[in-house]
């Protein structure tokens, strides 16, 4: 193709843009020369968040990169490798350093929210959902930030507080006869609220109706200020908004929003406490198909946005590739973090060619999955297809290939 010919797209204000690990990094590099390059005038800020960087910068990179994305509100990331002994040997570490998404998150104080791409091809498992199910955890706190202890033998379990003002409350939590268990869990309302305002934004951001759940019915003080919290900032704040677009908010039982979700067609986004999320959230990705067509993109409570794959570097391939081998790795989801983000950056700038190129950038990947070309971890998903080059059945024609095809025939359907 030649470029020079197509006018590329201006970008007034930069992204973040974080570049990351192993396959995901081979990926990323790909993904800009074939398919962004050529028709955006990219503008970025770039970090490197390699683990060899990190490294070098005492993770300083990473802390900045959080900063940046707060400055310009937008920002896209490439999956990272987050150090365990392992990785501290093979890349001679300083030291372990933490999780990157760990850092960035508390840095924007904000909440992850996963939502899987659906394609003609694959079916999710339950037959009633259309529609992409958005799930939101909320990262802080509960049994993640819990105390536990072993009970050995009888005793009186209690509850105290210490207050500042010099107040002590004492419950009985219970009096063993024998051994058992005991834990305590923990949130602030500060937390609480952040995770509400970015659910809130979130779905206004996405035009979607939100649903909250609990089991405040059980839980009268814990789940209940949850309940409350949500639902008093949404009255004061979000209300007239939602009105606006013609969205709802929605709170249920737990159990109830269980069964809800199974019977409903999909389309909204689905609020869930620390423990809910994470059960529910590999659930969801399990079936709506795979891990590798997730999306996951992180709001702060002012509405900045961080962009990227739910999956993470793909070690497996990295060490096949570095072998020579062409592996069949699916860009799918980094690229609509790329769209994600050139979107979104279009949208505060009122850049509205930037916005239909990120439209046509999704179209182009699910053009290329509807044409029955995909990468080998989708193939054996399809109703009805076998993968290999070219076999036929209820899925019609499927060919597997590898990333770099797969990326060339996103190229030539944008
Ligand atoms: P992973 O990279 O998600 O990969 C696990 C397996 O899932 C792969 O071996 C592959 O299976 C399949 N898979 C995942 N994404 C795929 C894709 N796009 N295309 C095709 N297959 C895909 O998880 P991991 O191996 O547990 O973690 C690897 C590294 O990623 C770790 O260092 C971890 O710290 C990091 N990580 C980062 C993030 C993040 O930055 N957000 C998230 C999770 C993990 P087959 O090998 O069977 O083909
Ligand atoms: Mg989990």
């Amino acid at each position: 193709m030649d470029n020079s010919k197509i006018n590329k797209i201006i970008m007034e204000n930069p992204i973040v843009e974080m570049d990351g690990d192993e396959m995901t990094r081979v990926l990323w590099q790909v993904i800009k020369d074939e398919l962004i390059y050529p028709f955006v005038e990219l503008n970025t800020e770039y970090y490197d968040l390699g683990l060899p960087h990190r490294d070098e910068t005492d993770d300083q990179v990473t802390i900045d990169a959080a900063h940046a994305i707060k400055r310009l509100r937008v920002g896209v990331k490439c999956a990272t490798i987050t150090p365990n002994a392992q990785r501290v040997e093979e890349y001679k570490l300083k030291k372990m350093w933490k999780s990157p998404n760990g850092t960035i998150r508390s840095i924007l104080d904000g909440a992850v929210f996963r939502a899987p791409i659906l394609t003609s091809r694959i079916s999710p498992v339950v037959r009633t959902w259309k529609k992409p199910i958005t799930i939101a955890r909320h990262a802080y706190g509960d049994v993640y930030g819990g105390v536990e202890h072993r009970v050995t033998g009888p005793g009186r379990a209690e509850l105290h507080l210490s207050c500042e003002n010099g107040e002590e409350i004492r419950k009985t939590i219970f009096d063993f006869e024998g051994p058992g268990v005991l834990q305590c869990q923990h949130n602030t309302d500060k937390s609480i609220s952040s995770f509400a305002r970015s659910c809130f934004e979130y779905a206004i951001s996405t035009k979607q109706d939100m649903w909250f759940s609990t089991k405040d019915t059980i839980s009268k003080q814990y789940d209940q200020t949850f309940k409350l919290l949500f639902q008093e900032i949404f009255d004061r704040e979000y209300k007239l908004k939602f009105d606006e677009l013609g969205i709802n908010y929605f709170y249920t039982l737990i159990d109830d929003a269980a069964a809800r979700v199974i019977r409903s067609e999909g389309g909204f986004l689905w609020a869930c406490k620390n423990y809910d999320g994470d059960v529910m959230s590999d659930l969801l990705s399990a079936a709506f198909g795979s891990l590798a067509m997730m999306t996951s993109v992180l709001v702060s409570p002012d509405g900045d946005f961080e962009y990227e794959a739910a999956h993470g570097t793909i070690t497996r391939h990295y060490y096949r590739y570095l072998k020579g081998e062409k592996t069949s790795s699916n860009p799918v989801a980094t690229i609509f973090a790329w769209s994600g983000a050139l979107r979104k950056r279009g949208e505060f700038d009122g850049n509205k060619a930037l916005m239909a190129f990120a439209d046509r950038l999704d179209f182009a990947c699910l053009k290329t999955l509807d044409d029955g070309i995909m990468t080998g971890d989708l193939a054996p998903l399809c109703s009805g297809g076998g993968g290999g080059g070219g076999s036929s059945g209820g899925g019609g024609d499927i060919q597997t290939v590898d990333y770099i095809r797969f990326i060339e025939a996103i190229r030539d359907r944008i």
